[in-house]
């Protein structure tokens, strides 16, 4: 049986609502010495049952699996994954026409502290962010196999990155079920090359799927820049949704090649559509004010709480930018994927750059991650995309 692991007293207030984490500070003692990734049984000091989770080194001492006395074996994964893949299926993400883009497993918000997954047509590409999910990593691949009822045949596990460095648990990307080359991907009807091998995350930024559609409703006949494009997903959608051009702009030429590449997979030779790699804050320093649809979804400025108040800064430098050059009459879509900036910080943030530049703005949309990234209620910590969409006078 499993290790058990007492906590100070009191400190299983937080779990009894739910949350899923329990920081290394809040534990007692543990009965034993759990190897890292093992999952432990977790106690009040009185030595009442608590929940069971996977222990690891770090601030995050436990990240609870489930609050019920059981056995976290084969049974356990696959009812999770059955659980998450419903869920997607009751609301209309996965099995839709026309979509084969989704994302199973969104950590804390499916219950799997620890864990994503998105799906790219018969591929899953699976990312462990705790040793635990990594340990598990076989059993969690013929679960999903399982789950997604044959409509995924193949599981890239792509958690170099992401694994706790000082684990050193060696780990190599790479297929841990099938091994299909084909890397085309559906998302509402329009074709992406999804470079799970290479590419940043598990490949695509699943998470502005819903933006991306909006973005096209404001589309016809207006001239676009997407900024920070990536893949060019928001230029793909601007060019089904009729404008007049689209010009994206990333700092890497391999983004670049990306965004030609999906562009020509859906409108081979629109000449409506040029791509340029260029620094964000340069390109917008120095082009004219032709644009009246402006996307800005930069990386995360902030990945820590002690770089939050730069991360302001930036946002409302690189917002202050565009309210500037954006013609009158021009929309906005301006992110931020920090999870340690909050919805008003960065609401604020905006606030000030409209305010800097003299504009008239109002906001159309208050937008978010998508229903196949949840958040628990109970786990607020994992609201992480918001955006807005603004009309400038
Ligand atoms: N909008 C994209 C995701 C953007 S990810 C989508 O819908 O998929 C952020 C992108 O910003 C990355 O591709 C990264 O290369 C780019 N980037 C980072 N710093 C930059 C800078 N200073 N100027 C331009 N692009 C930058």
């Amino acid at each position: 049986m499993y290790k058990n692991l007492f906590l100070k007293r009191g400190k299983e207030e937080s779990l009894e609502r739910f949350h899923p984490w329990i920081f290394s500070g809040a534990v007692h003692h543990i009965e034993g010495e759990p190897e890292e990734g093992e999952v432990v049984r977790v106690l009040a000091d009185d030595g009442k049952f608590v929940a069971v989770g996977h222990w690891q080194i770090g601030s995050i001492a436990v990240r609870v699996l489930d609050f019920n006395d059981r056995k976290i074996d084969m049974t356990y994964w696959a009812q999770r994954l059955q659980e998450a893949y419903g869920m997607r299926k009751s609301i209309g993400v996965a099995g839709r026409e026309g979509n084969d883009t989704y994302r199973l497993a969104h950590g804390e918000g499916d219950n799997l502290p620890g864990l994503v997954i998105d799906i790219y047509g018969h591929t899953a590409v699976m990312q462990a962010h705790s040793v635990g999910m990594h340990m598990a990593r076989h059993d969690i691949a013929a679960a999903l196999l399982q789950a997604t009822e044959g409509t995924v045949e193949n599981v890239y596990y792509k958690s170099e990155t992401t694994l706790p460095f000082k684990a050193a648990l060696g780990q190599e990307n790479g297929f841990i079920a099938g091994g299909s080359t084909d890397n085309v991907a559906i998302e509402n009807g329009l074709k992406f090359h999804i470079d799970w091998l290479k590419g940043q995350k598990t490949g695509f930024f699943v998470d502005q799927r819903d933006n991306r559609a909006l973005l096209e409703r404001y589309a016809r006949g207006r001239e676009v820049l997407n900024m920070f494009c990536y893949t060019g997903g928001f230029s793909v959608y601007a060019l089904r949704g009729g404008a007049k051009l689209v010009h994206s702009v990333d700092s890497s030429s391999k983004a670049i090649d990306l965004t030609r590449d999906n562009v020509a997979l859906n409108f081979p030779g629109d000449t409506r559509h040029e791509a340029f790699a260029e620094d964000a804050f340069k390109y917008l320093d120095a082009m004219g004010h032709h644009y009246d649809l402006i996307v800005l979804d930069p990386p995360a400025f902030a990945k820590h709480r002690d770089a939050l108040r730069q991360a302001l800064k930036g946002y409302t430098r690189l917002n202050a930018k565009a309210f500037e050059k954006i013609k009158p009459g021009g929309i906005l879509f301006t992110f931020s994927c920090s999870q340690v900036v909050s919805k008003e910080q960065f609401r604020t943030a905006i606030f000030t750059a409209a305010a800097q530049s003299k504009r008239r703005v109002r906001i159309l949309h208050q937008l978010h991650q998508p229903a196949d990234h949840p958040i628990d209620i109970y786990h607020p910590e994992g609201e992480y995309l918001k955006g807005l969409v603004l009309f400038v006078e």
